[in-house]
């Protein structure tokens, strides 16, 4: 099979599944080349969300009654979907309302001083960045002049006060996969833990939690084909049992008695940290997304991804006038996803994105990508990011390519 052929075989059979790419906004097609941000939703998640409210619309873990009973199972199966994605154990799971709040609930939940020392690369996304600068005293690890992480400078930036690394698994603006196994050694002979975020990679690479040995990963259902509002932190059952409590309330208590009478128990993890009605539906439609993935396949995912890759960052650097940021990656070592400049008089990065929506009708994004510390260090006002996914084929490529191109002359 040709590069092309991998990557359309596998796109055309997820298309059958994603209702939006037939749909038309204000009478057009629009291509969407905006994944990083969130994901289309398969009709199978949209299915599962609607029978939700249609069959059970009853809350979980708490009703005795067959709807109750019904709804918290269709959940609790979720759960299981989830955590065999990621061969972990679905108690190791912590549901919460995405990437954030799961790195929130680490950042919160170390009870960090300010002296408290947490590496990660300057790089990294707003979410992976400011509870660092919020608990602890941040330590960004040096980058490139595209960005890139500088992964040599790792080791001398330990110190005894070092309680953390902290590094995404696929950088949102360069599509860069980090070596995590080389940075879980570095850390874990200094006995610091390594919290991956895997928010742009849980959709597009096979992930082993007990092969890469984090000790916490964060994630979000809608970059992964699932609803916005729900996510999870993985984190071992050790790792989990040291954090301190991060909400309270409903749902998370063992025992509660009265004032000056006893004590209040909270229960065991995950449930200890899952204060409150969970996003139910939310979660029920993630497990469909994670039943999508896997029918189609994380490998064949990233095969498709692995021929999309050069497709597009050799169809980028070809145009003059286009600088794509860490273009030198091998295919293997990114994803899908290319963040570049277009060298077009009066145009900023931002009209640029905004031009290929109007005048191509693709979808890309413009600005920050919430890296303001990566383009500032690469001295970058803003940029322009495509990030397809297995659904896209050659031909919605081409289209972008040729919009670029007409815009750079
Ligand atoms: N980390 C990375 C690398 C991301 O790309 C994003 C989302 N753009 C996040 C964290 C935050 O994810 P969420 O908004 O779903 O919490």
């Amino acid at each position: 099979m040709t590069g092309a052929d991998t990557i359309n075989t596998l796109a055309e059979a997820l298309r059958r599944d994603l209702p939006i790419v037939d749909a038309e906004l204000g009478g057009r097609k629009l291509i969407f080349l905006d994944n990083a941000s969130t994901t289309p939703k398969p009709r199978s998640v949209i299915d599962a969300v609607t029978r939700y409210y249609t069959e059970c619309s009853a809350n979980v873990h708490r009703g005795v009654h067959a709807m109750g009973i019904e709804a918290s199972r269709r959940y609790d199966d979720a759960r299981l979907e989830i955590a065999a994605l990621v061969n972990a154990r679905p108690d190791e799971l912590v549901m919460v309302r995405g990437t954030t709040e799961a790195i929130n609930l680490v950042a919160h939940g170390l009870r960090l001083a300010e002296d408290d020392e947490v590496i990660f690369p300057a790089s990294e996304h707003h979410a992976n960045w400011i509870p660092w600068r919020v608990h602890s005293k941040p330590v960004p690890m040096a980058i490139d002049d595209d960005g890139v992480p500088r992964w040599e400078t790792l080791e001398s930036l330990f110190t005894p006060k070092t309680r953390l690394v902290a590094v995404g698994h696929v950088s949102n603006v360069t599509g860069a996969i980090a070596p995590i196994e080389e940075v879980v050694r570095a850390a874990h002979s200094r006995g610091v833990p390594v919290l991956l975020d895997a928010a742009q990679s849980l959709s597009h690479l096979p992930i082993d939690v007990k092969r890469l040995g984090v000790d916490f990963m964060a994630a979000s259902s809608h970059k992964a084909f699932g609803p916005s509002g729900v996510g999870f932190l993985y984190g071992t059952r050790e790792r989990l049992g040291t954090l301190a409590l991060y909400q309270v309330g409903g749902g998370m208590v063992s025992l509660n008695e009265d004032i000056g009478k006893g004590d209040f128990i909270p229960r065991d993890a995950p449930f200890r940290f899952e204060a409150g009605t969970p996003a139910i539906e939310g979660t029920i439609g993630f497990g469909a997304a994670i039943r999508f993935m896997r029918h189609h396949g994380m490998h064949a995912i990233r095969e498709h991804d692995l021929a999309l890759s050069r497709y597009l960052i050799d169809g980028l650097t070809d145009i003059p006038g286009v600088r794509v940021l860490a273009k030198d990656l091998p295919s293997e070592r990114r994803i899908a996803l290319a963040t570049f400049l277009v060298d077009a008089p009066a145009m900023t990065q931002e009209n640029v994105a905004r031009a290929l929506s109007d005048i191509y009708g693709v979808c890309v994004s413009g600005g920050y990508h919430c890296t303001h510390v990566l383009h500032a260090r690469a001295h970058l006002k803003g940029t322009v990011r495509a990030s397809p996914h297995a659904y896209n084929t050659t031909a919605e490529i081409d289209r972008l390519l040729e919009g670029v191109r007409e815009i750079a002359t």
